[in-house]
């Protein structure tokens, strides 16, 4: 089954909500996984199942990081912060640099999430 990702910064983090719930019957259709506080934010919001890594600034990037590169992630779905310097923004330019390495398509805004996740490319 596909597995996505879920991560979304302190600022982005009800945007990001507020788009699993838009998108709820979708996300329902693969596997789901994210960094600590942003899956236990979806799942409370959702219902849905996500997979808990470590926290984003704890290592939660990297562990999500080491995943697309084992290959056992196909999609994410990052809601990062453009406005705030974040204590782990090494982890965070790792994160995506390892996705375009593995060509695993990253939606870094609620605009790029909404073609993704309604593209036919993306399997179920
Ligand atoms: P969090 O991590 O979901 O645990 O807050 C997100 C991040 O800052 O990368």
């Amino acid at each position: 089954m596909t597995t996505i990702a879920l991560i979304a910064h302190d600022n982005k983090k009800q945007e990001m909500i507020e788009w699993a719930k838009a998108n709820k019957t979708t996300l329902s259709q693969y596997e789901l996984c994210g960094t600590g506080t942003t899956a236990k934010l979806v799942s409370e919001s959702t219902g849905l199942t996500v997979k808990r890594y470590l926290s984003g600034p704890l290592g939660g990037d990297q562990q999500i990081g080491a995943k697309i590169a084992e290959g056992e992630i196909e999609a994410v779905i990052f809601f990062w912060d453009p406005l705030q310097a974040q204590p782990h923004d090494p982890d965070v330019k790792a994160l995506l640099r390892i996705a375009v390495v593995y060509d695993i398509p990253i939606a870094t805004n609620k605009a790029t999430a909404d073609y993704v996740i309604t593209s036919p490319l993306l399997k179920r």
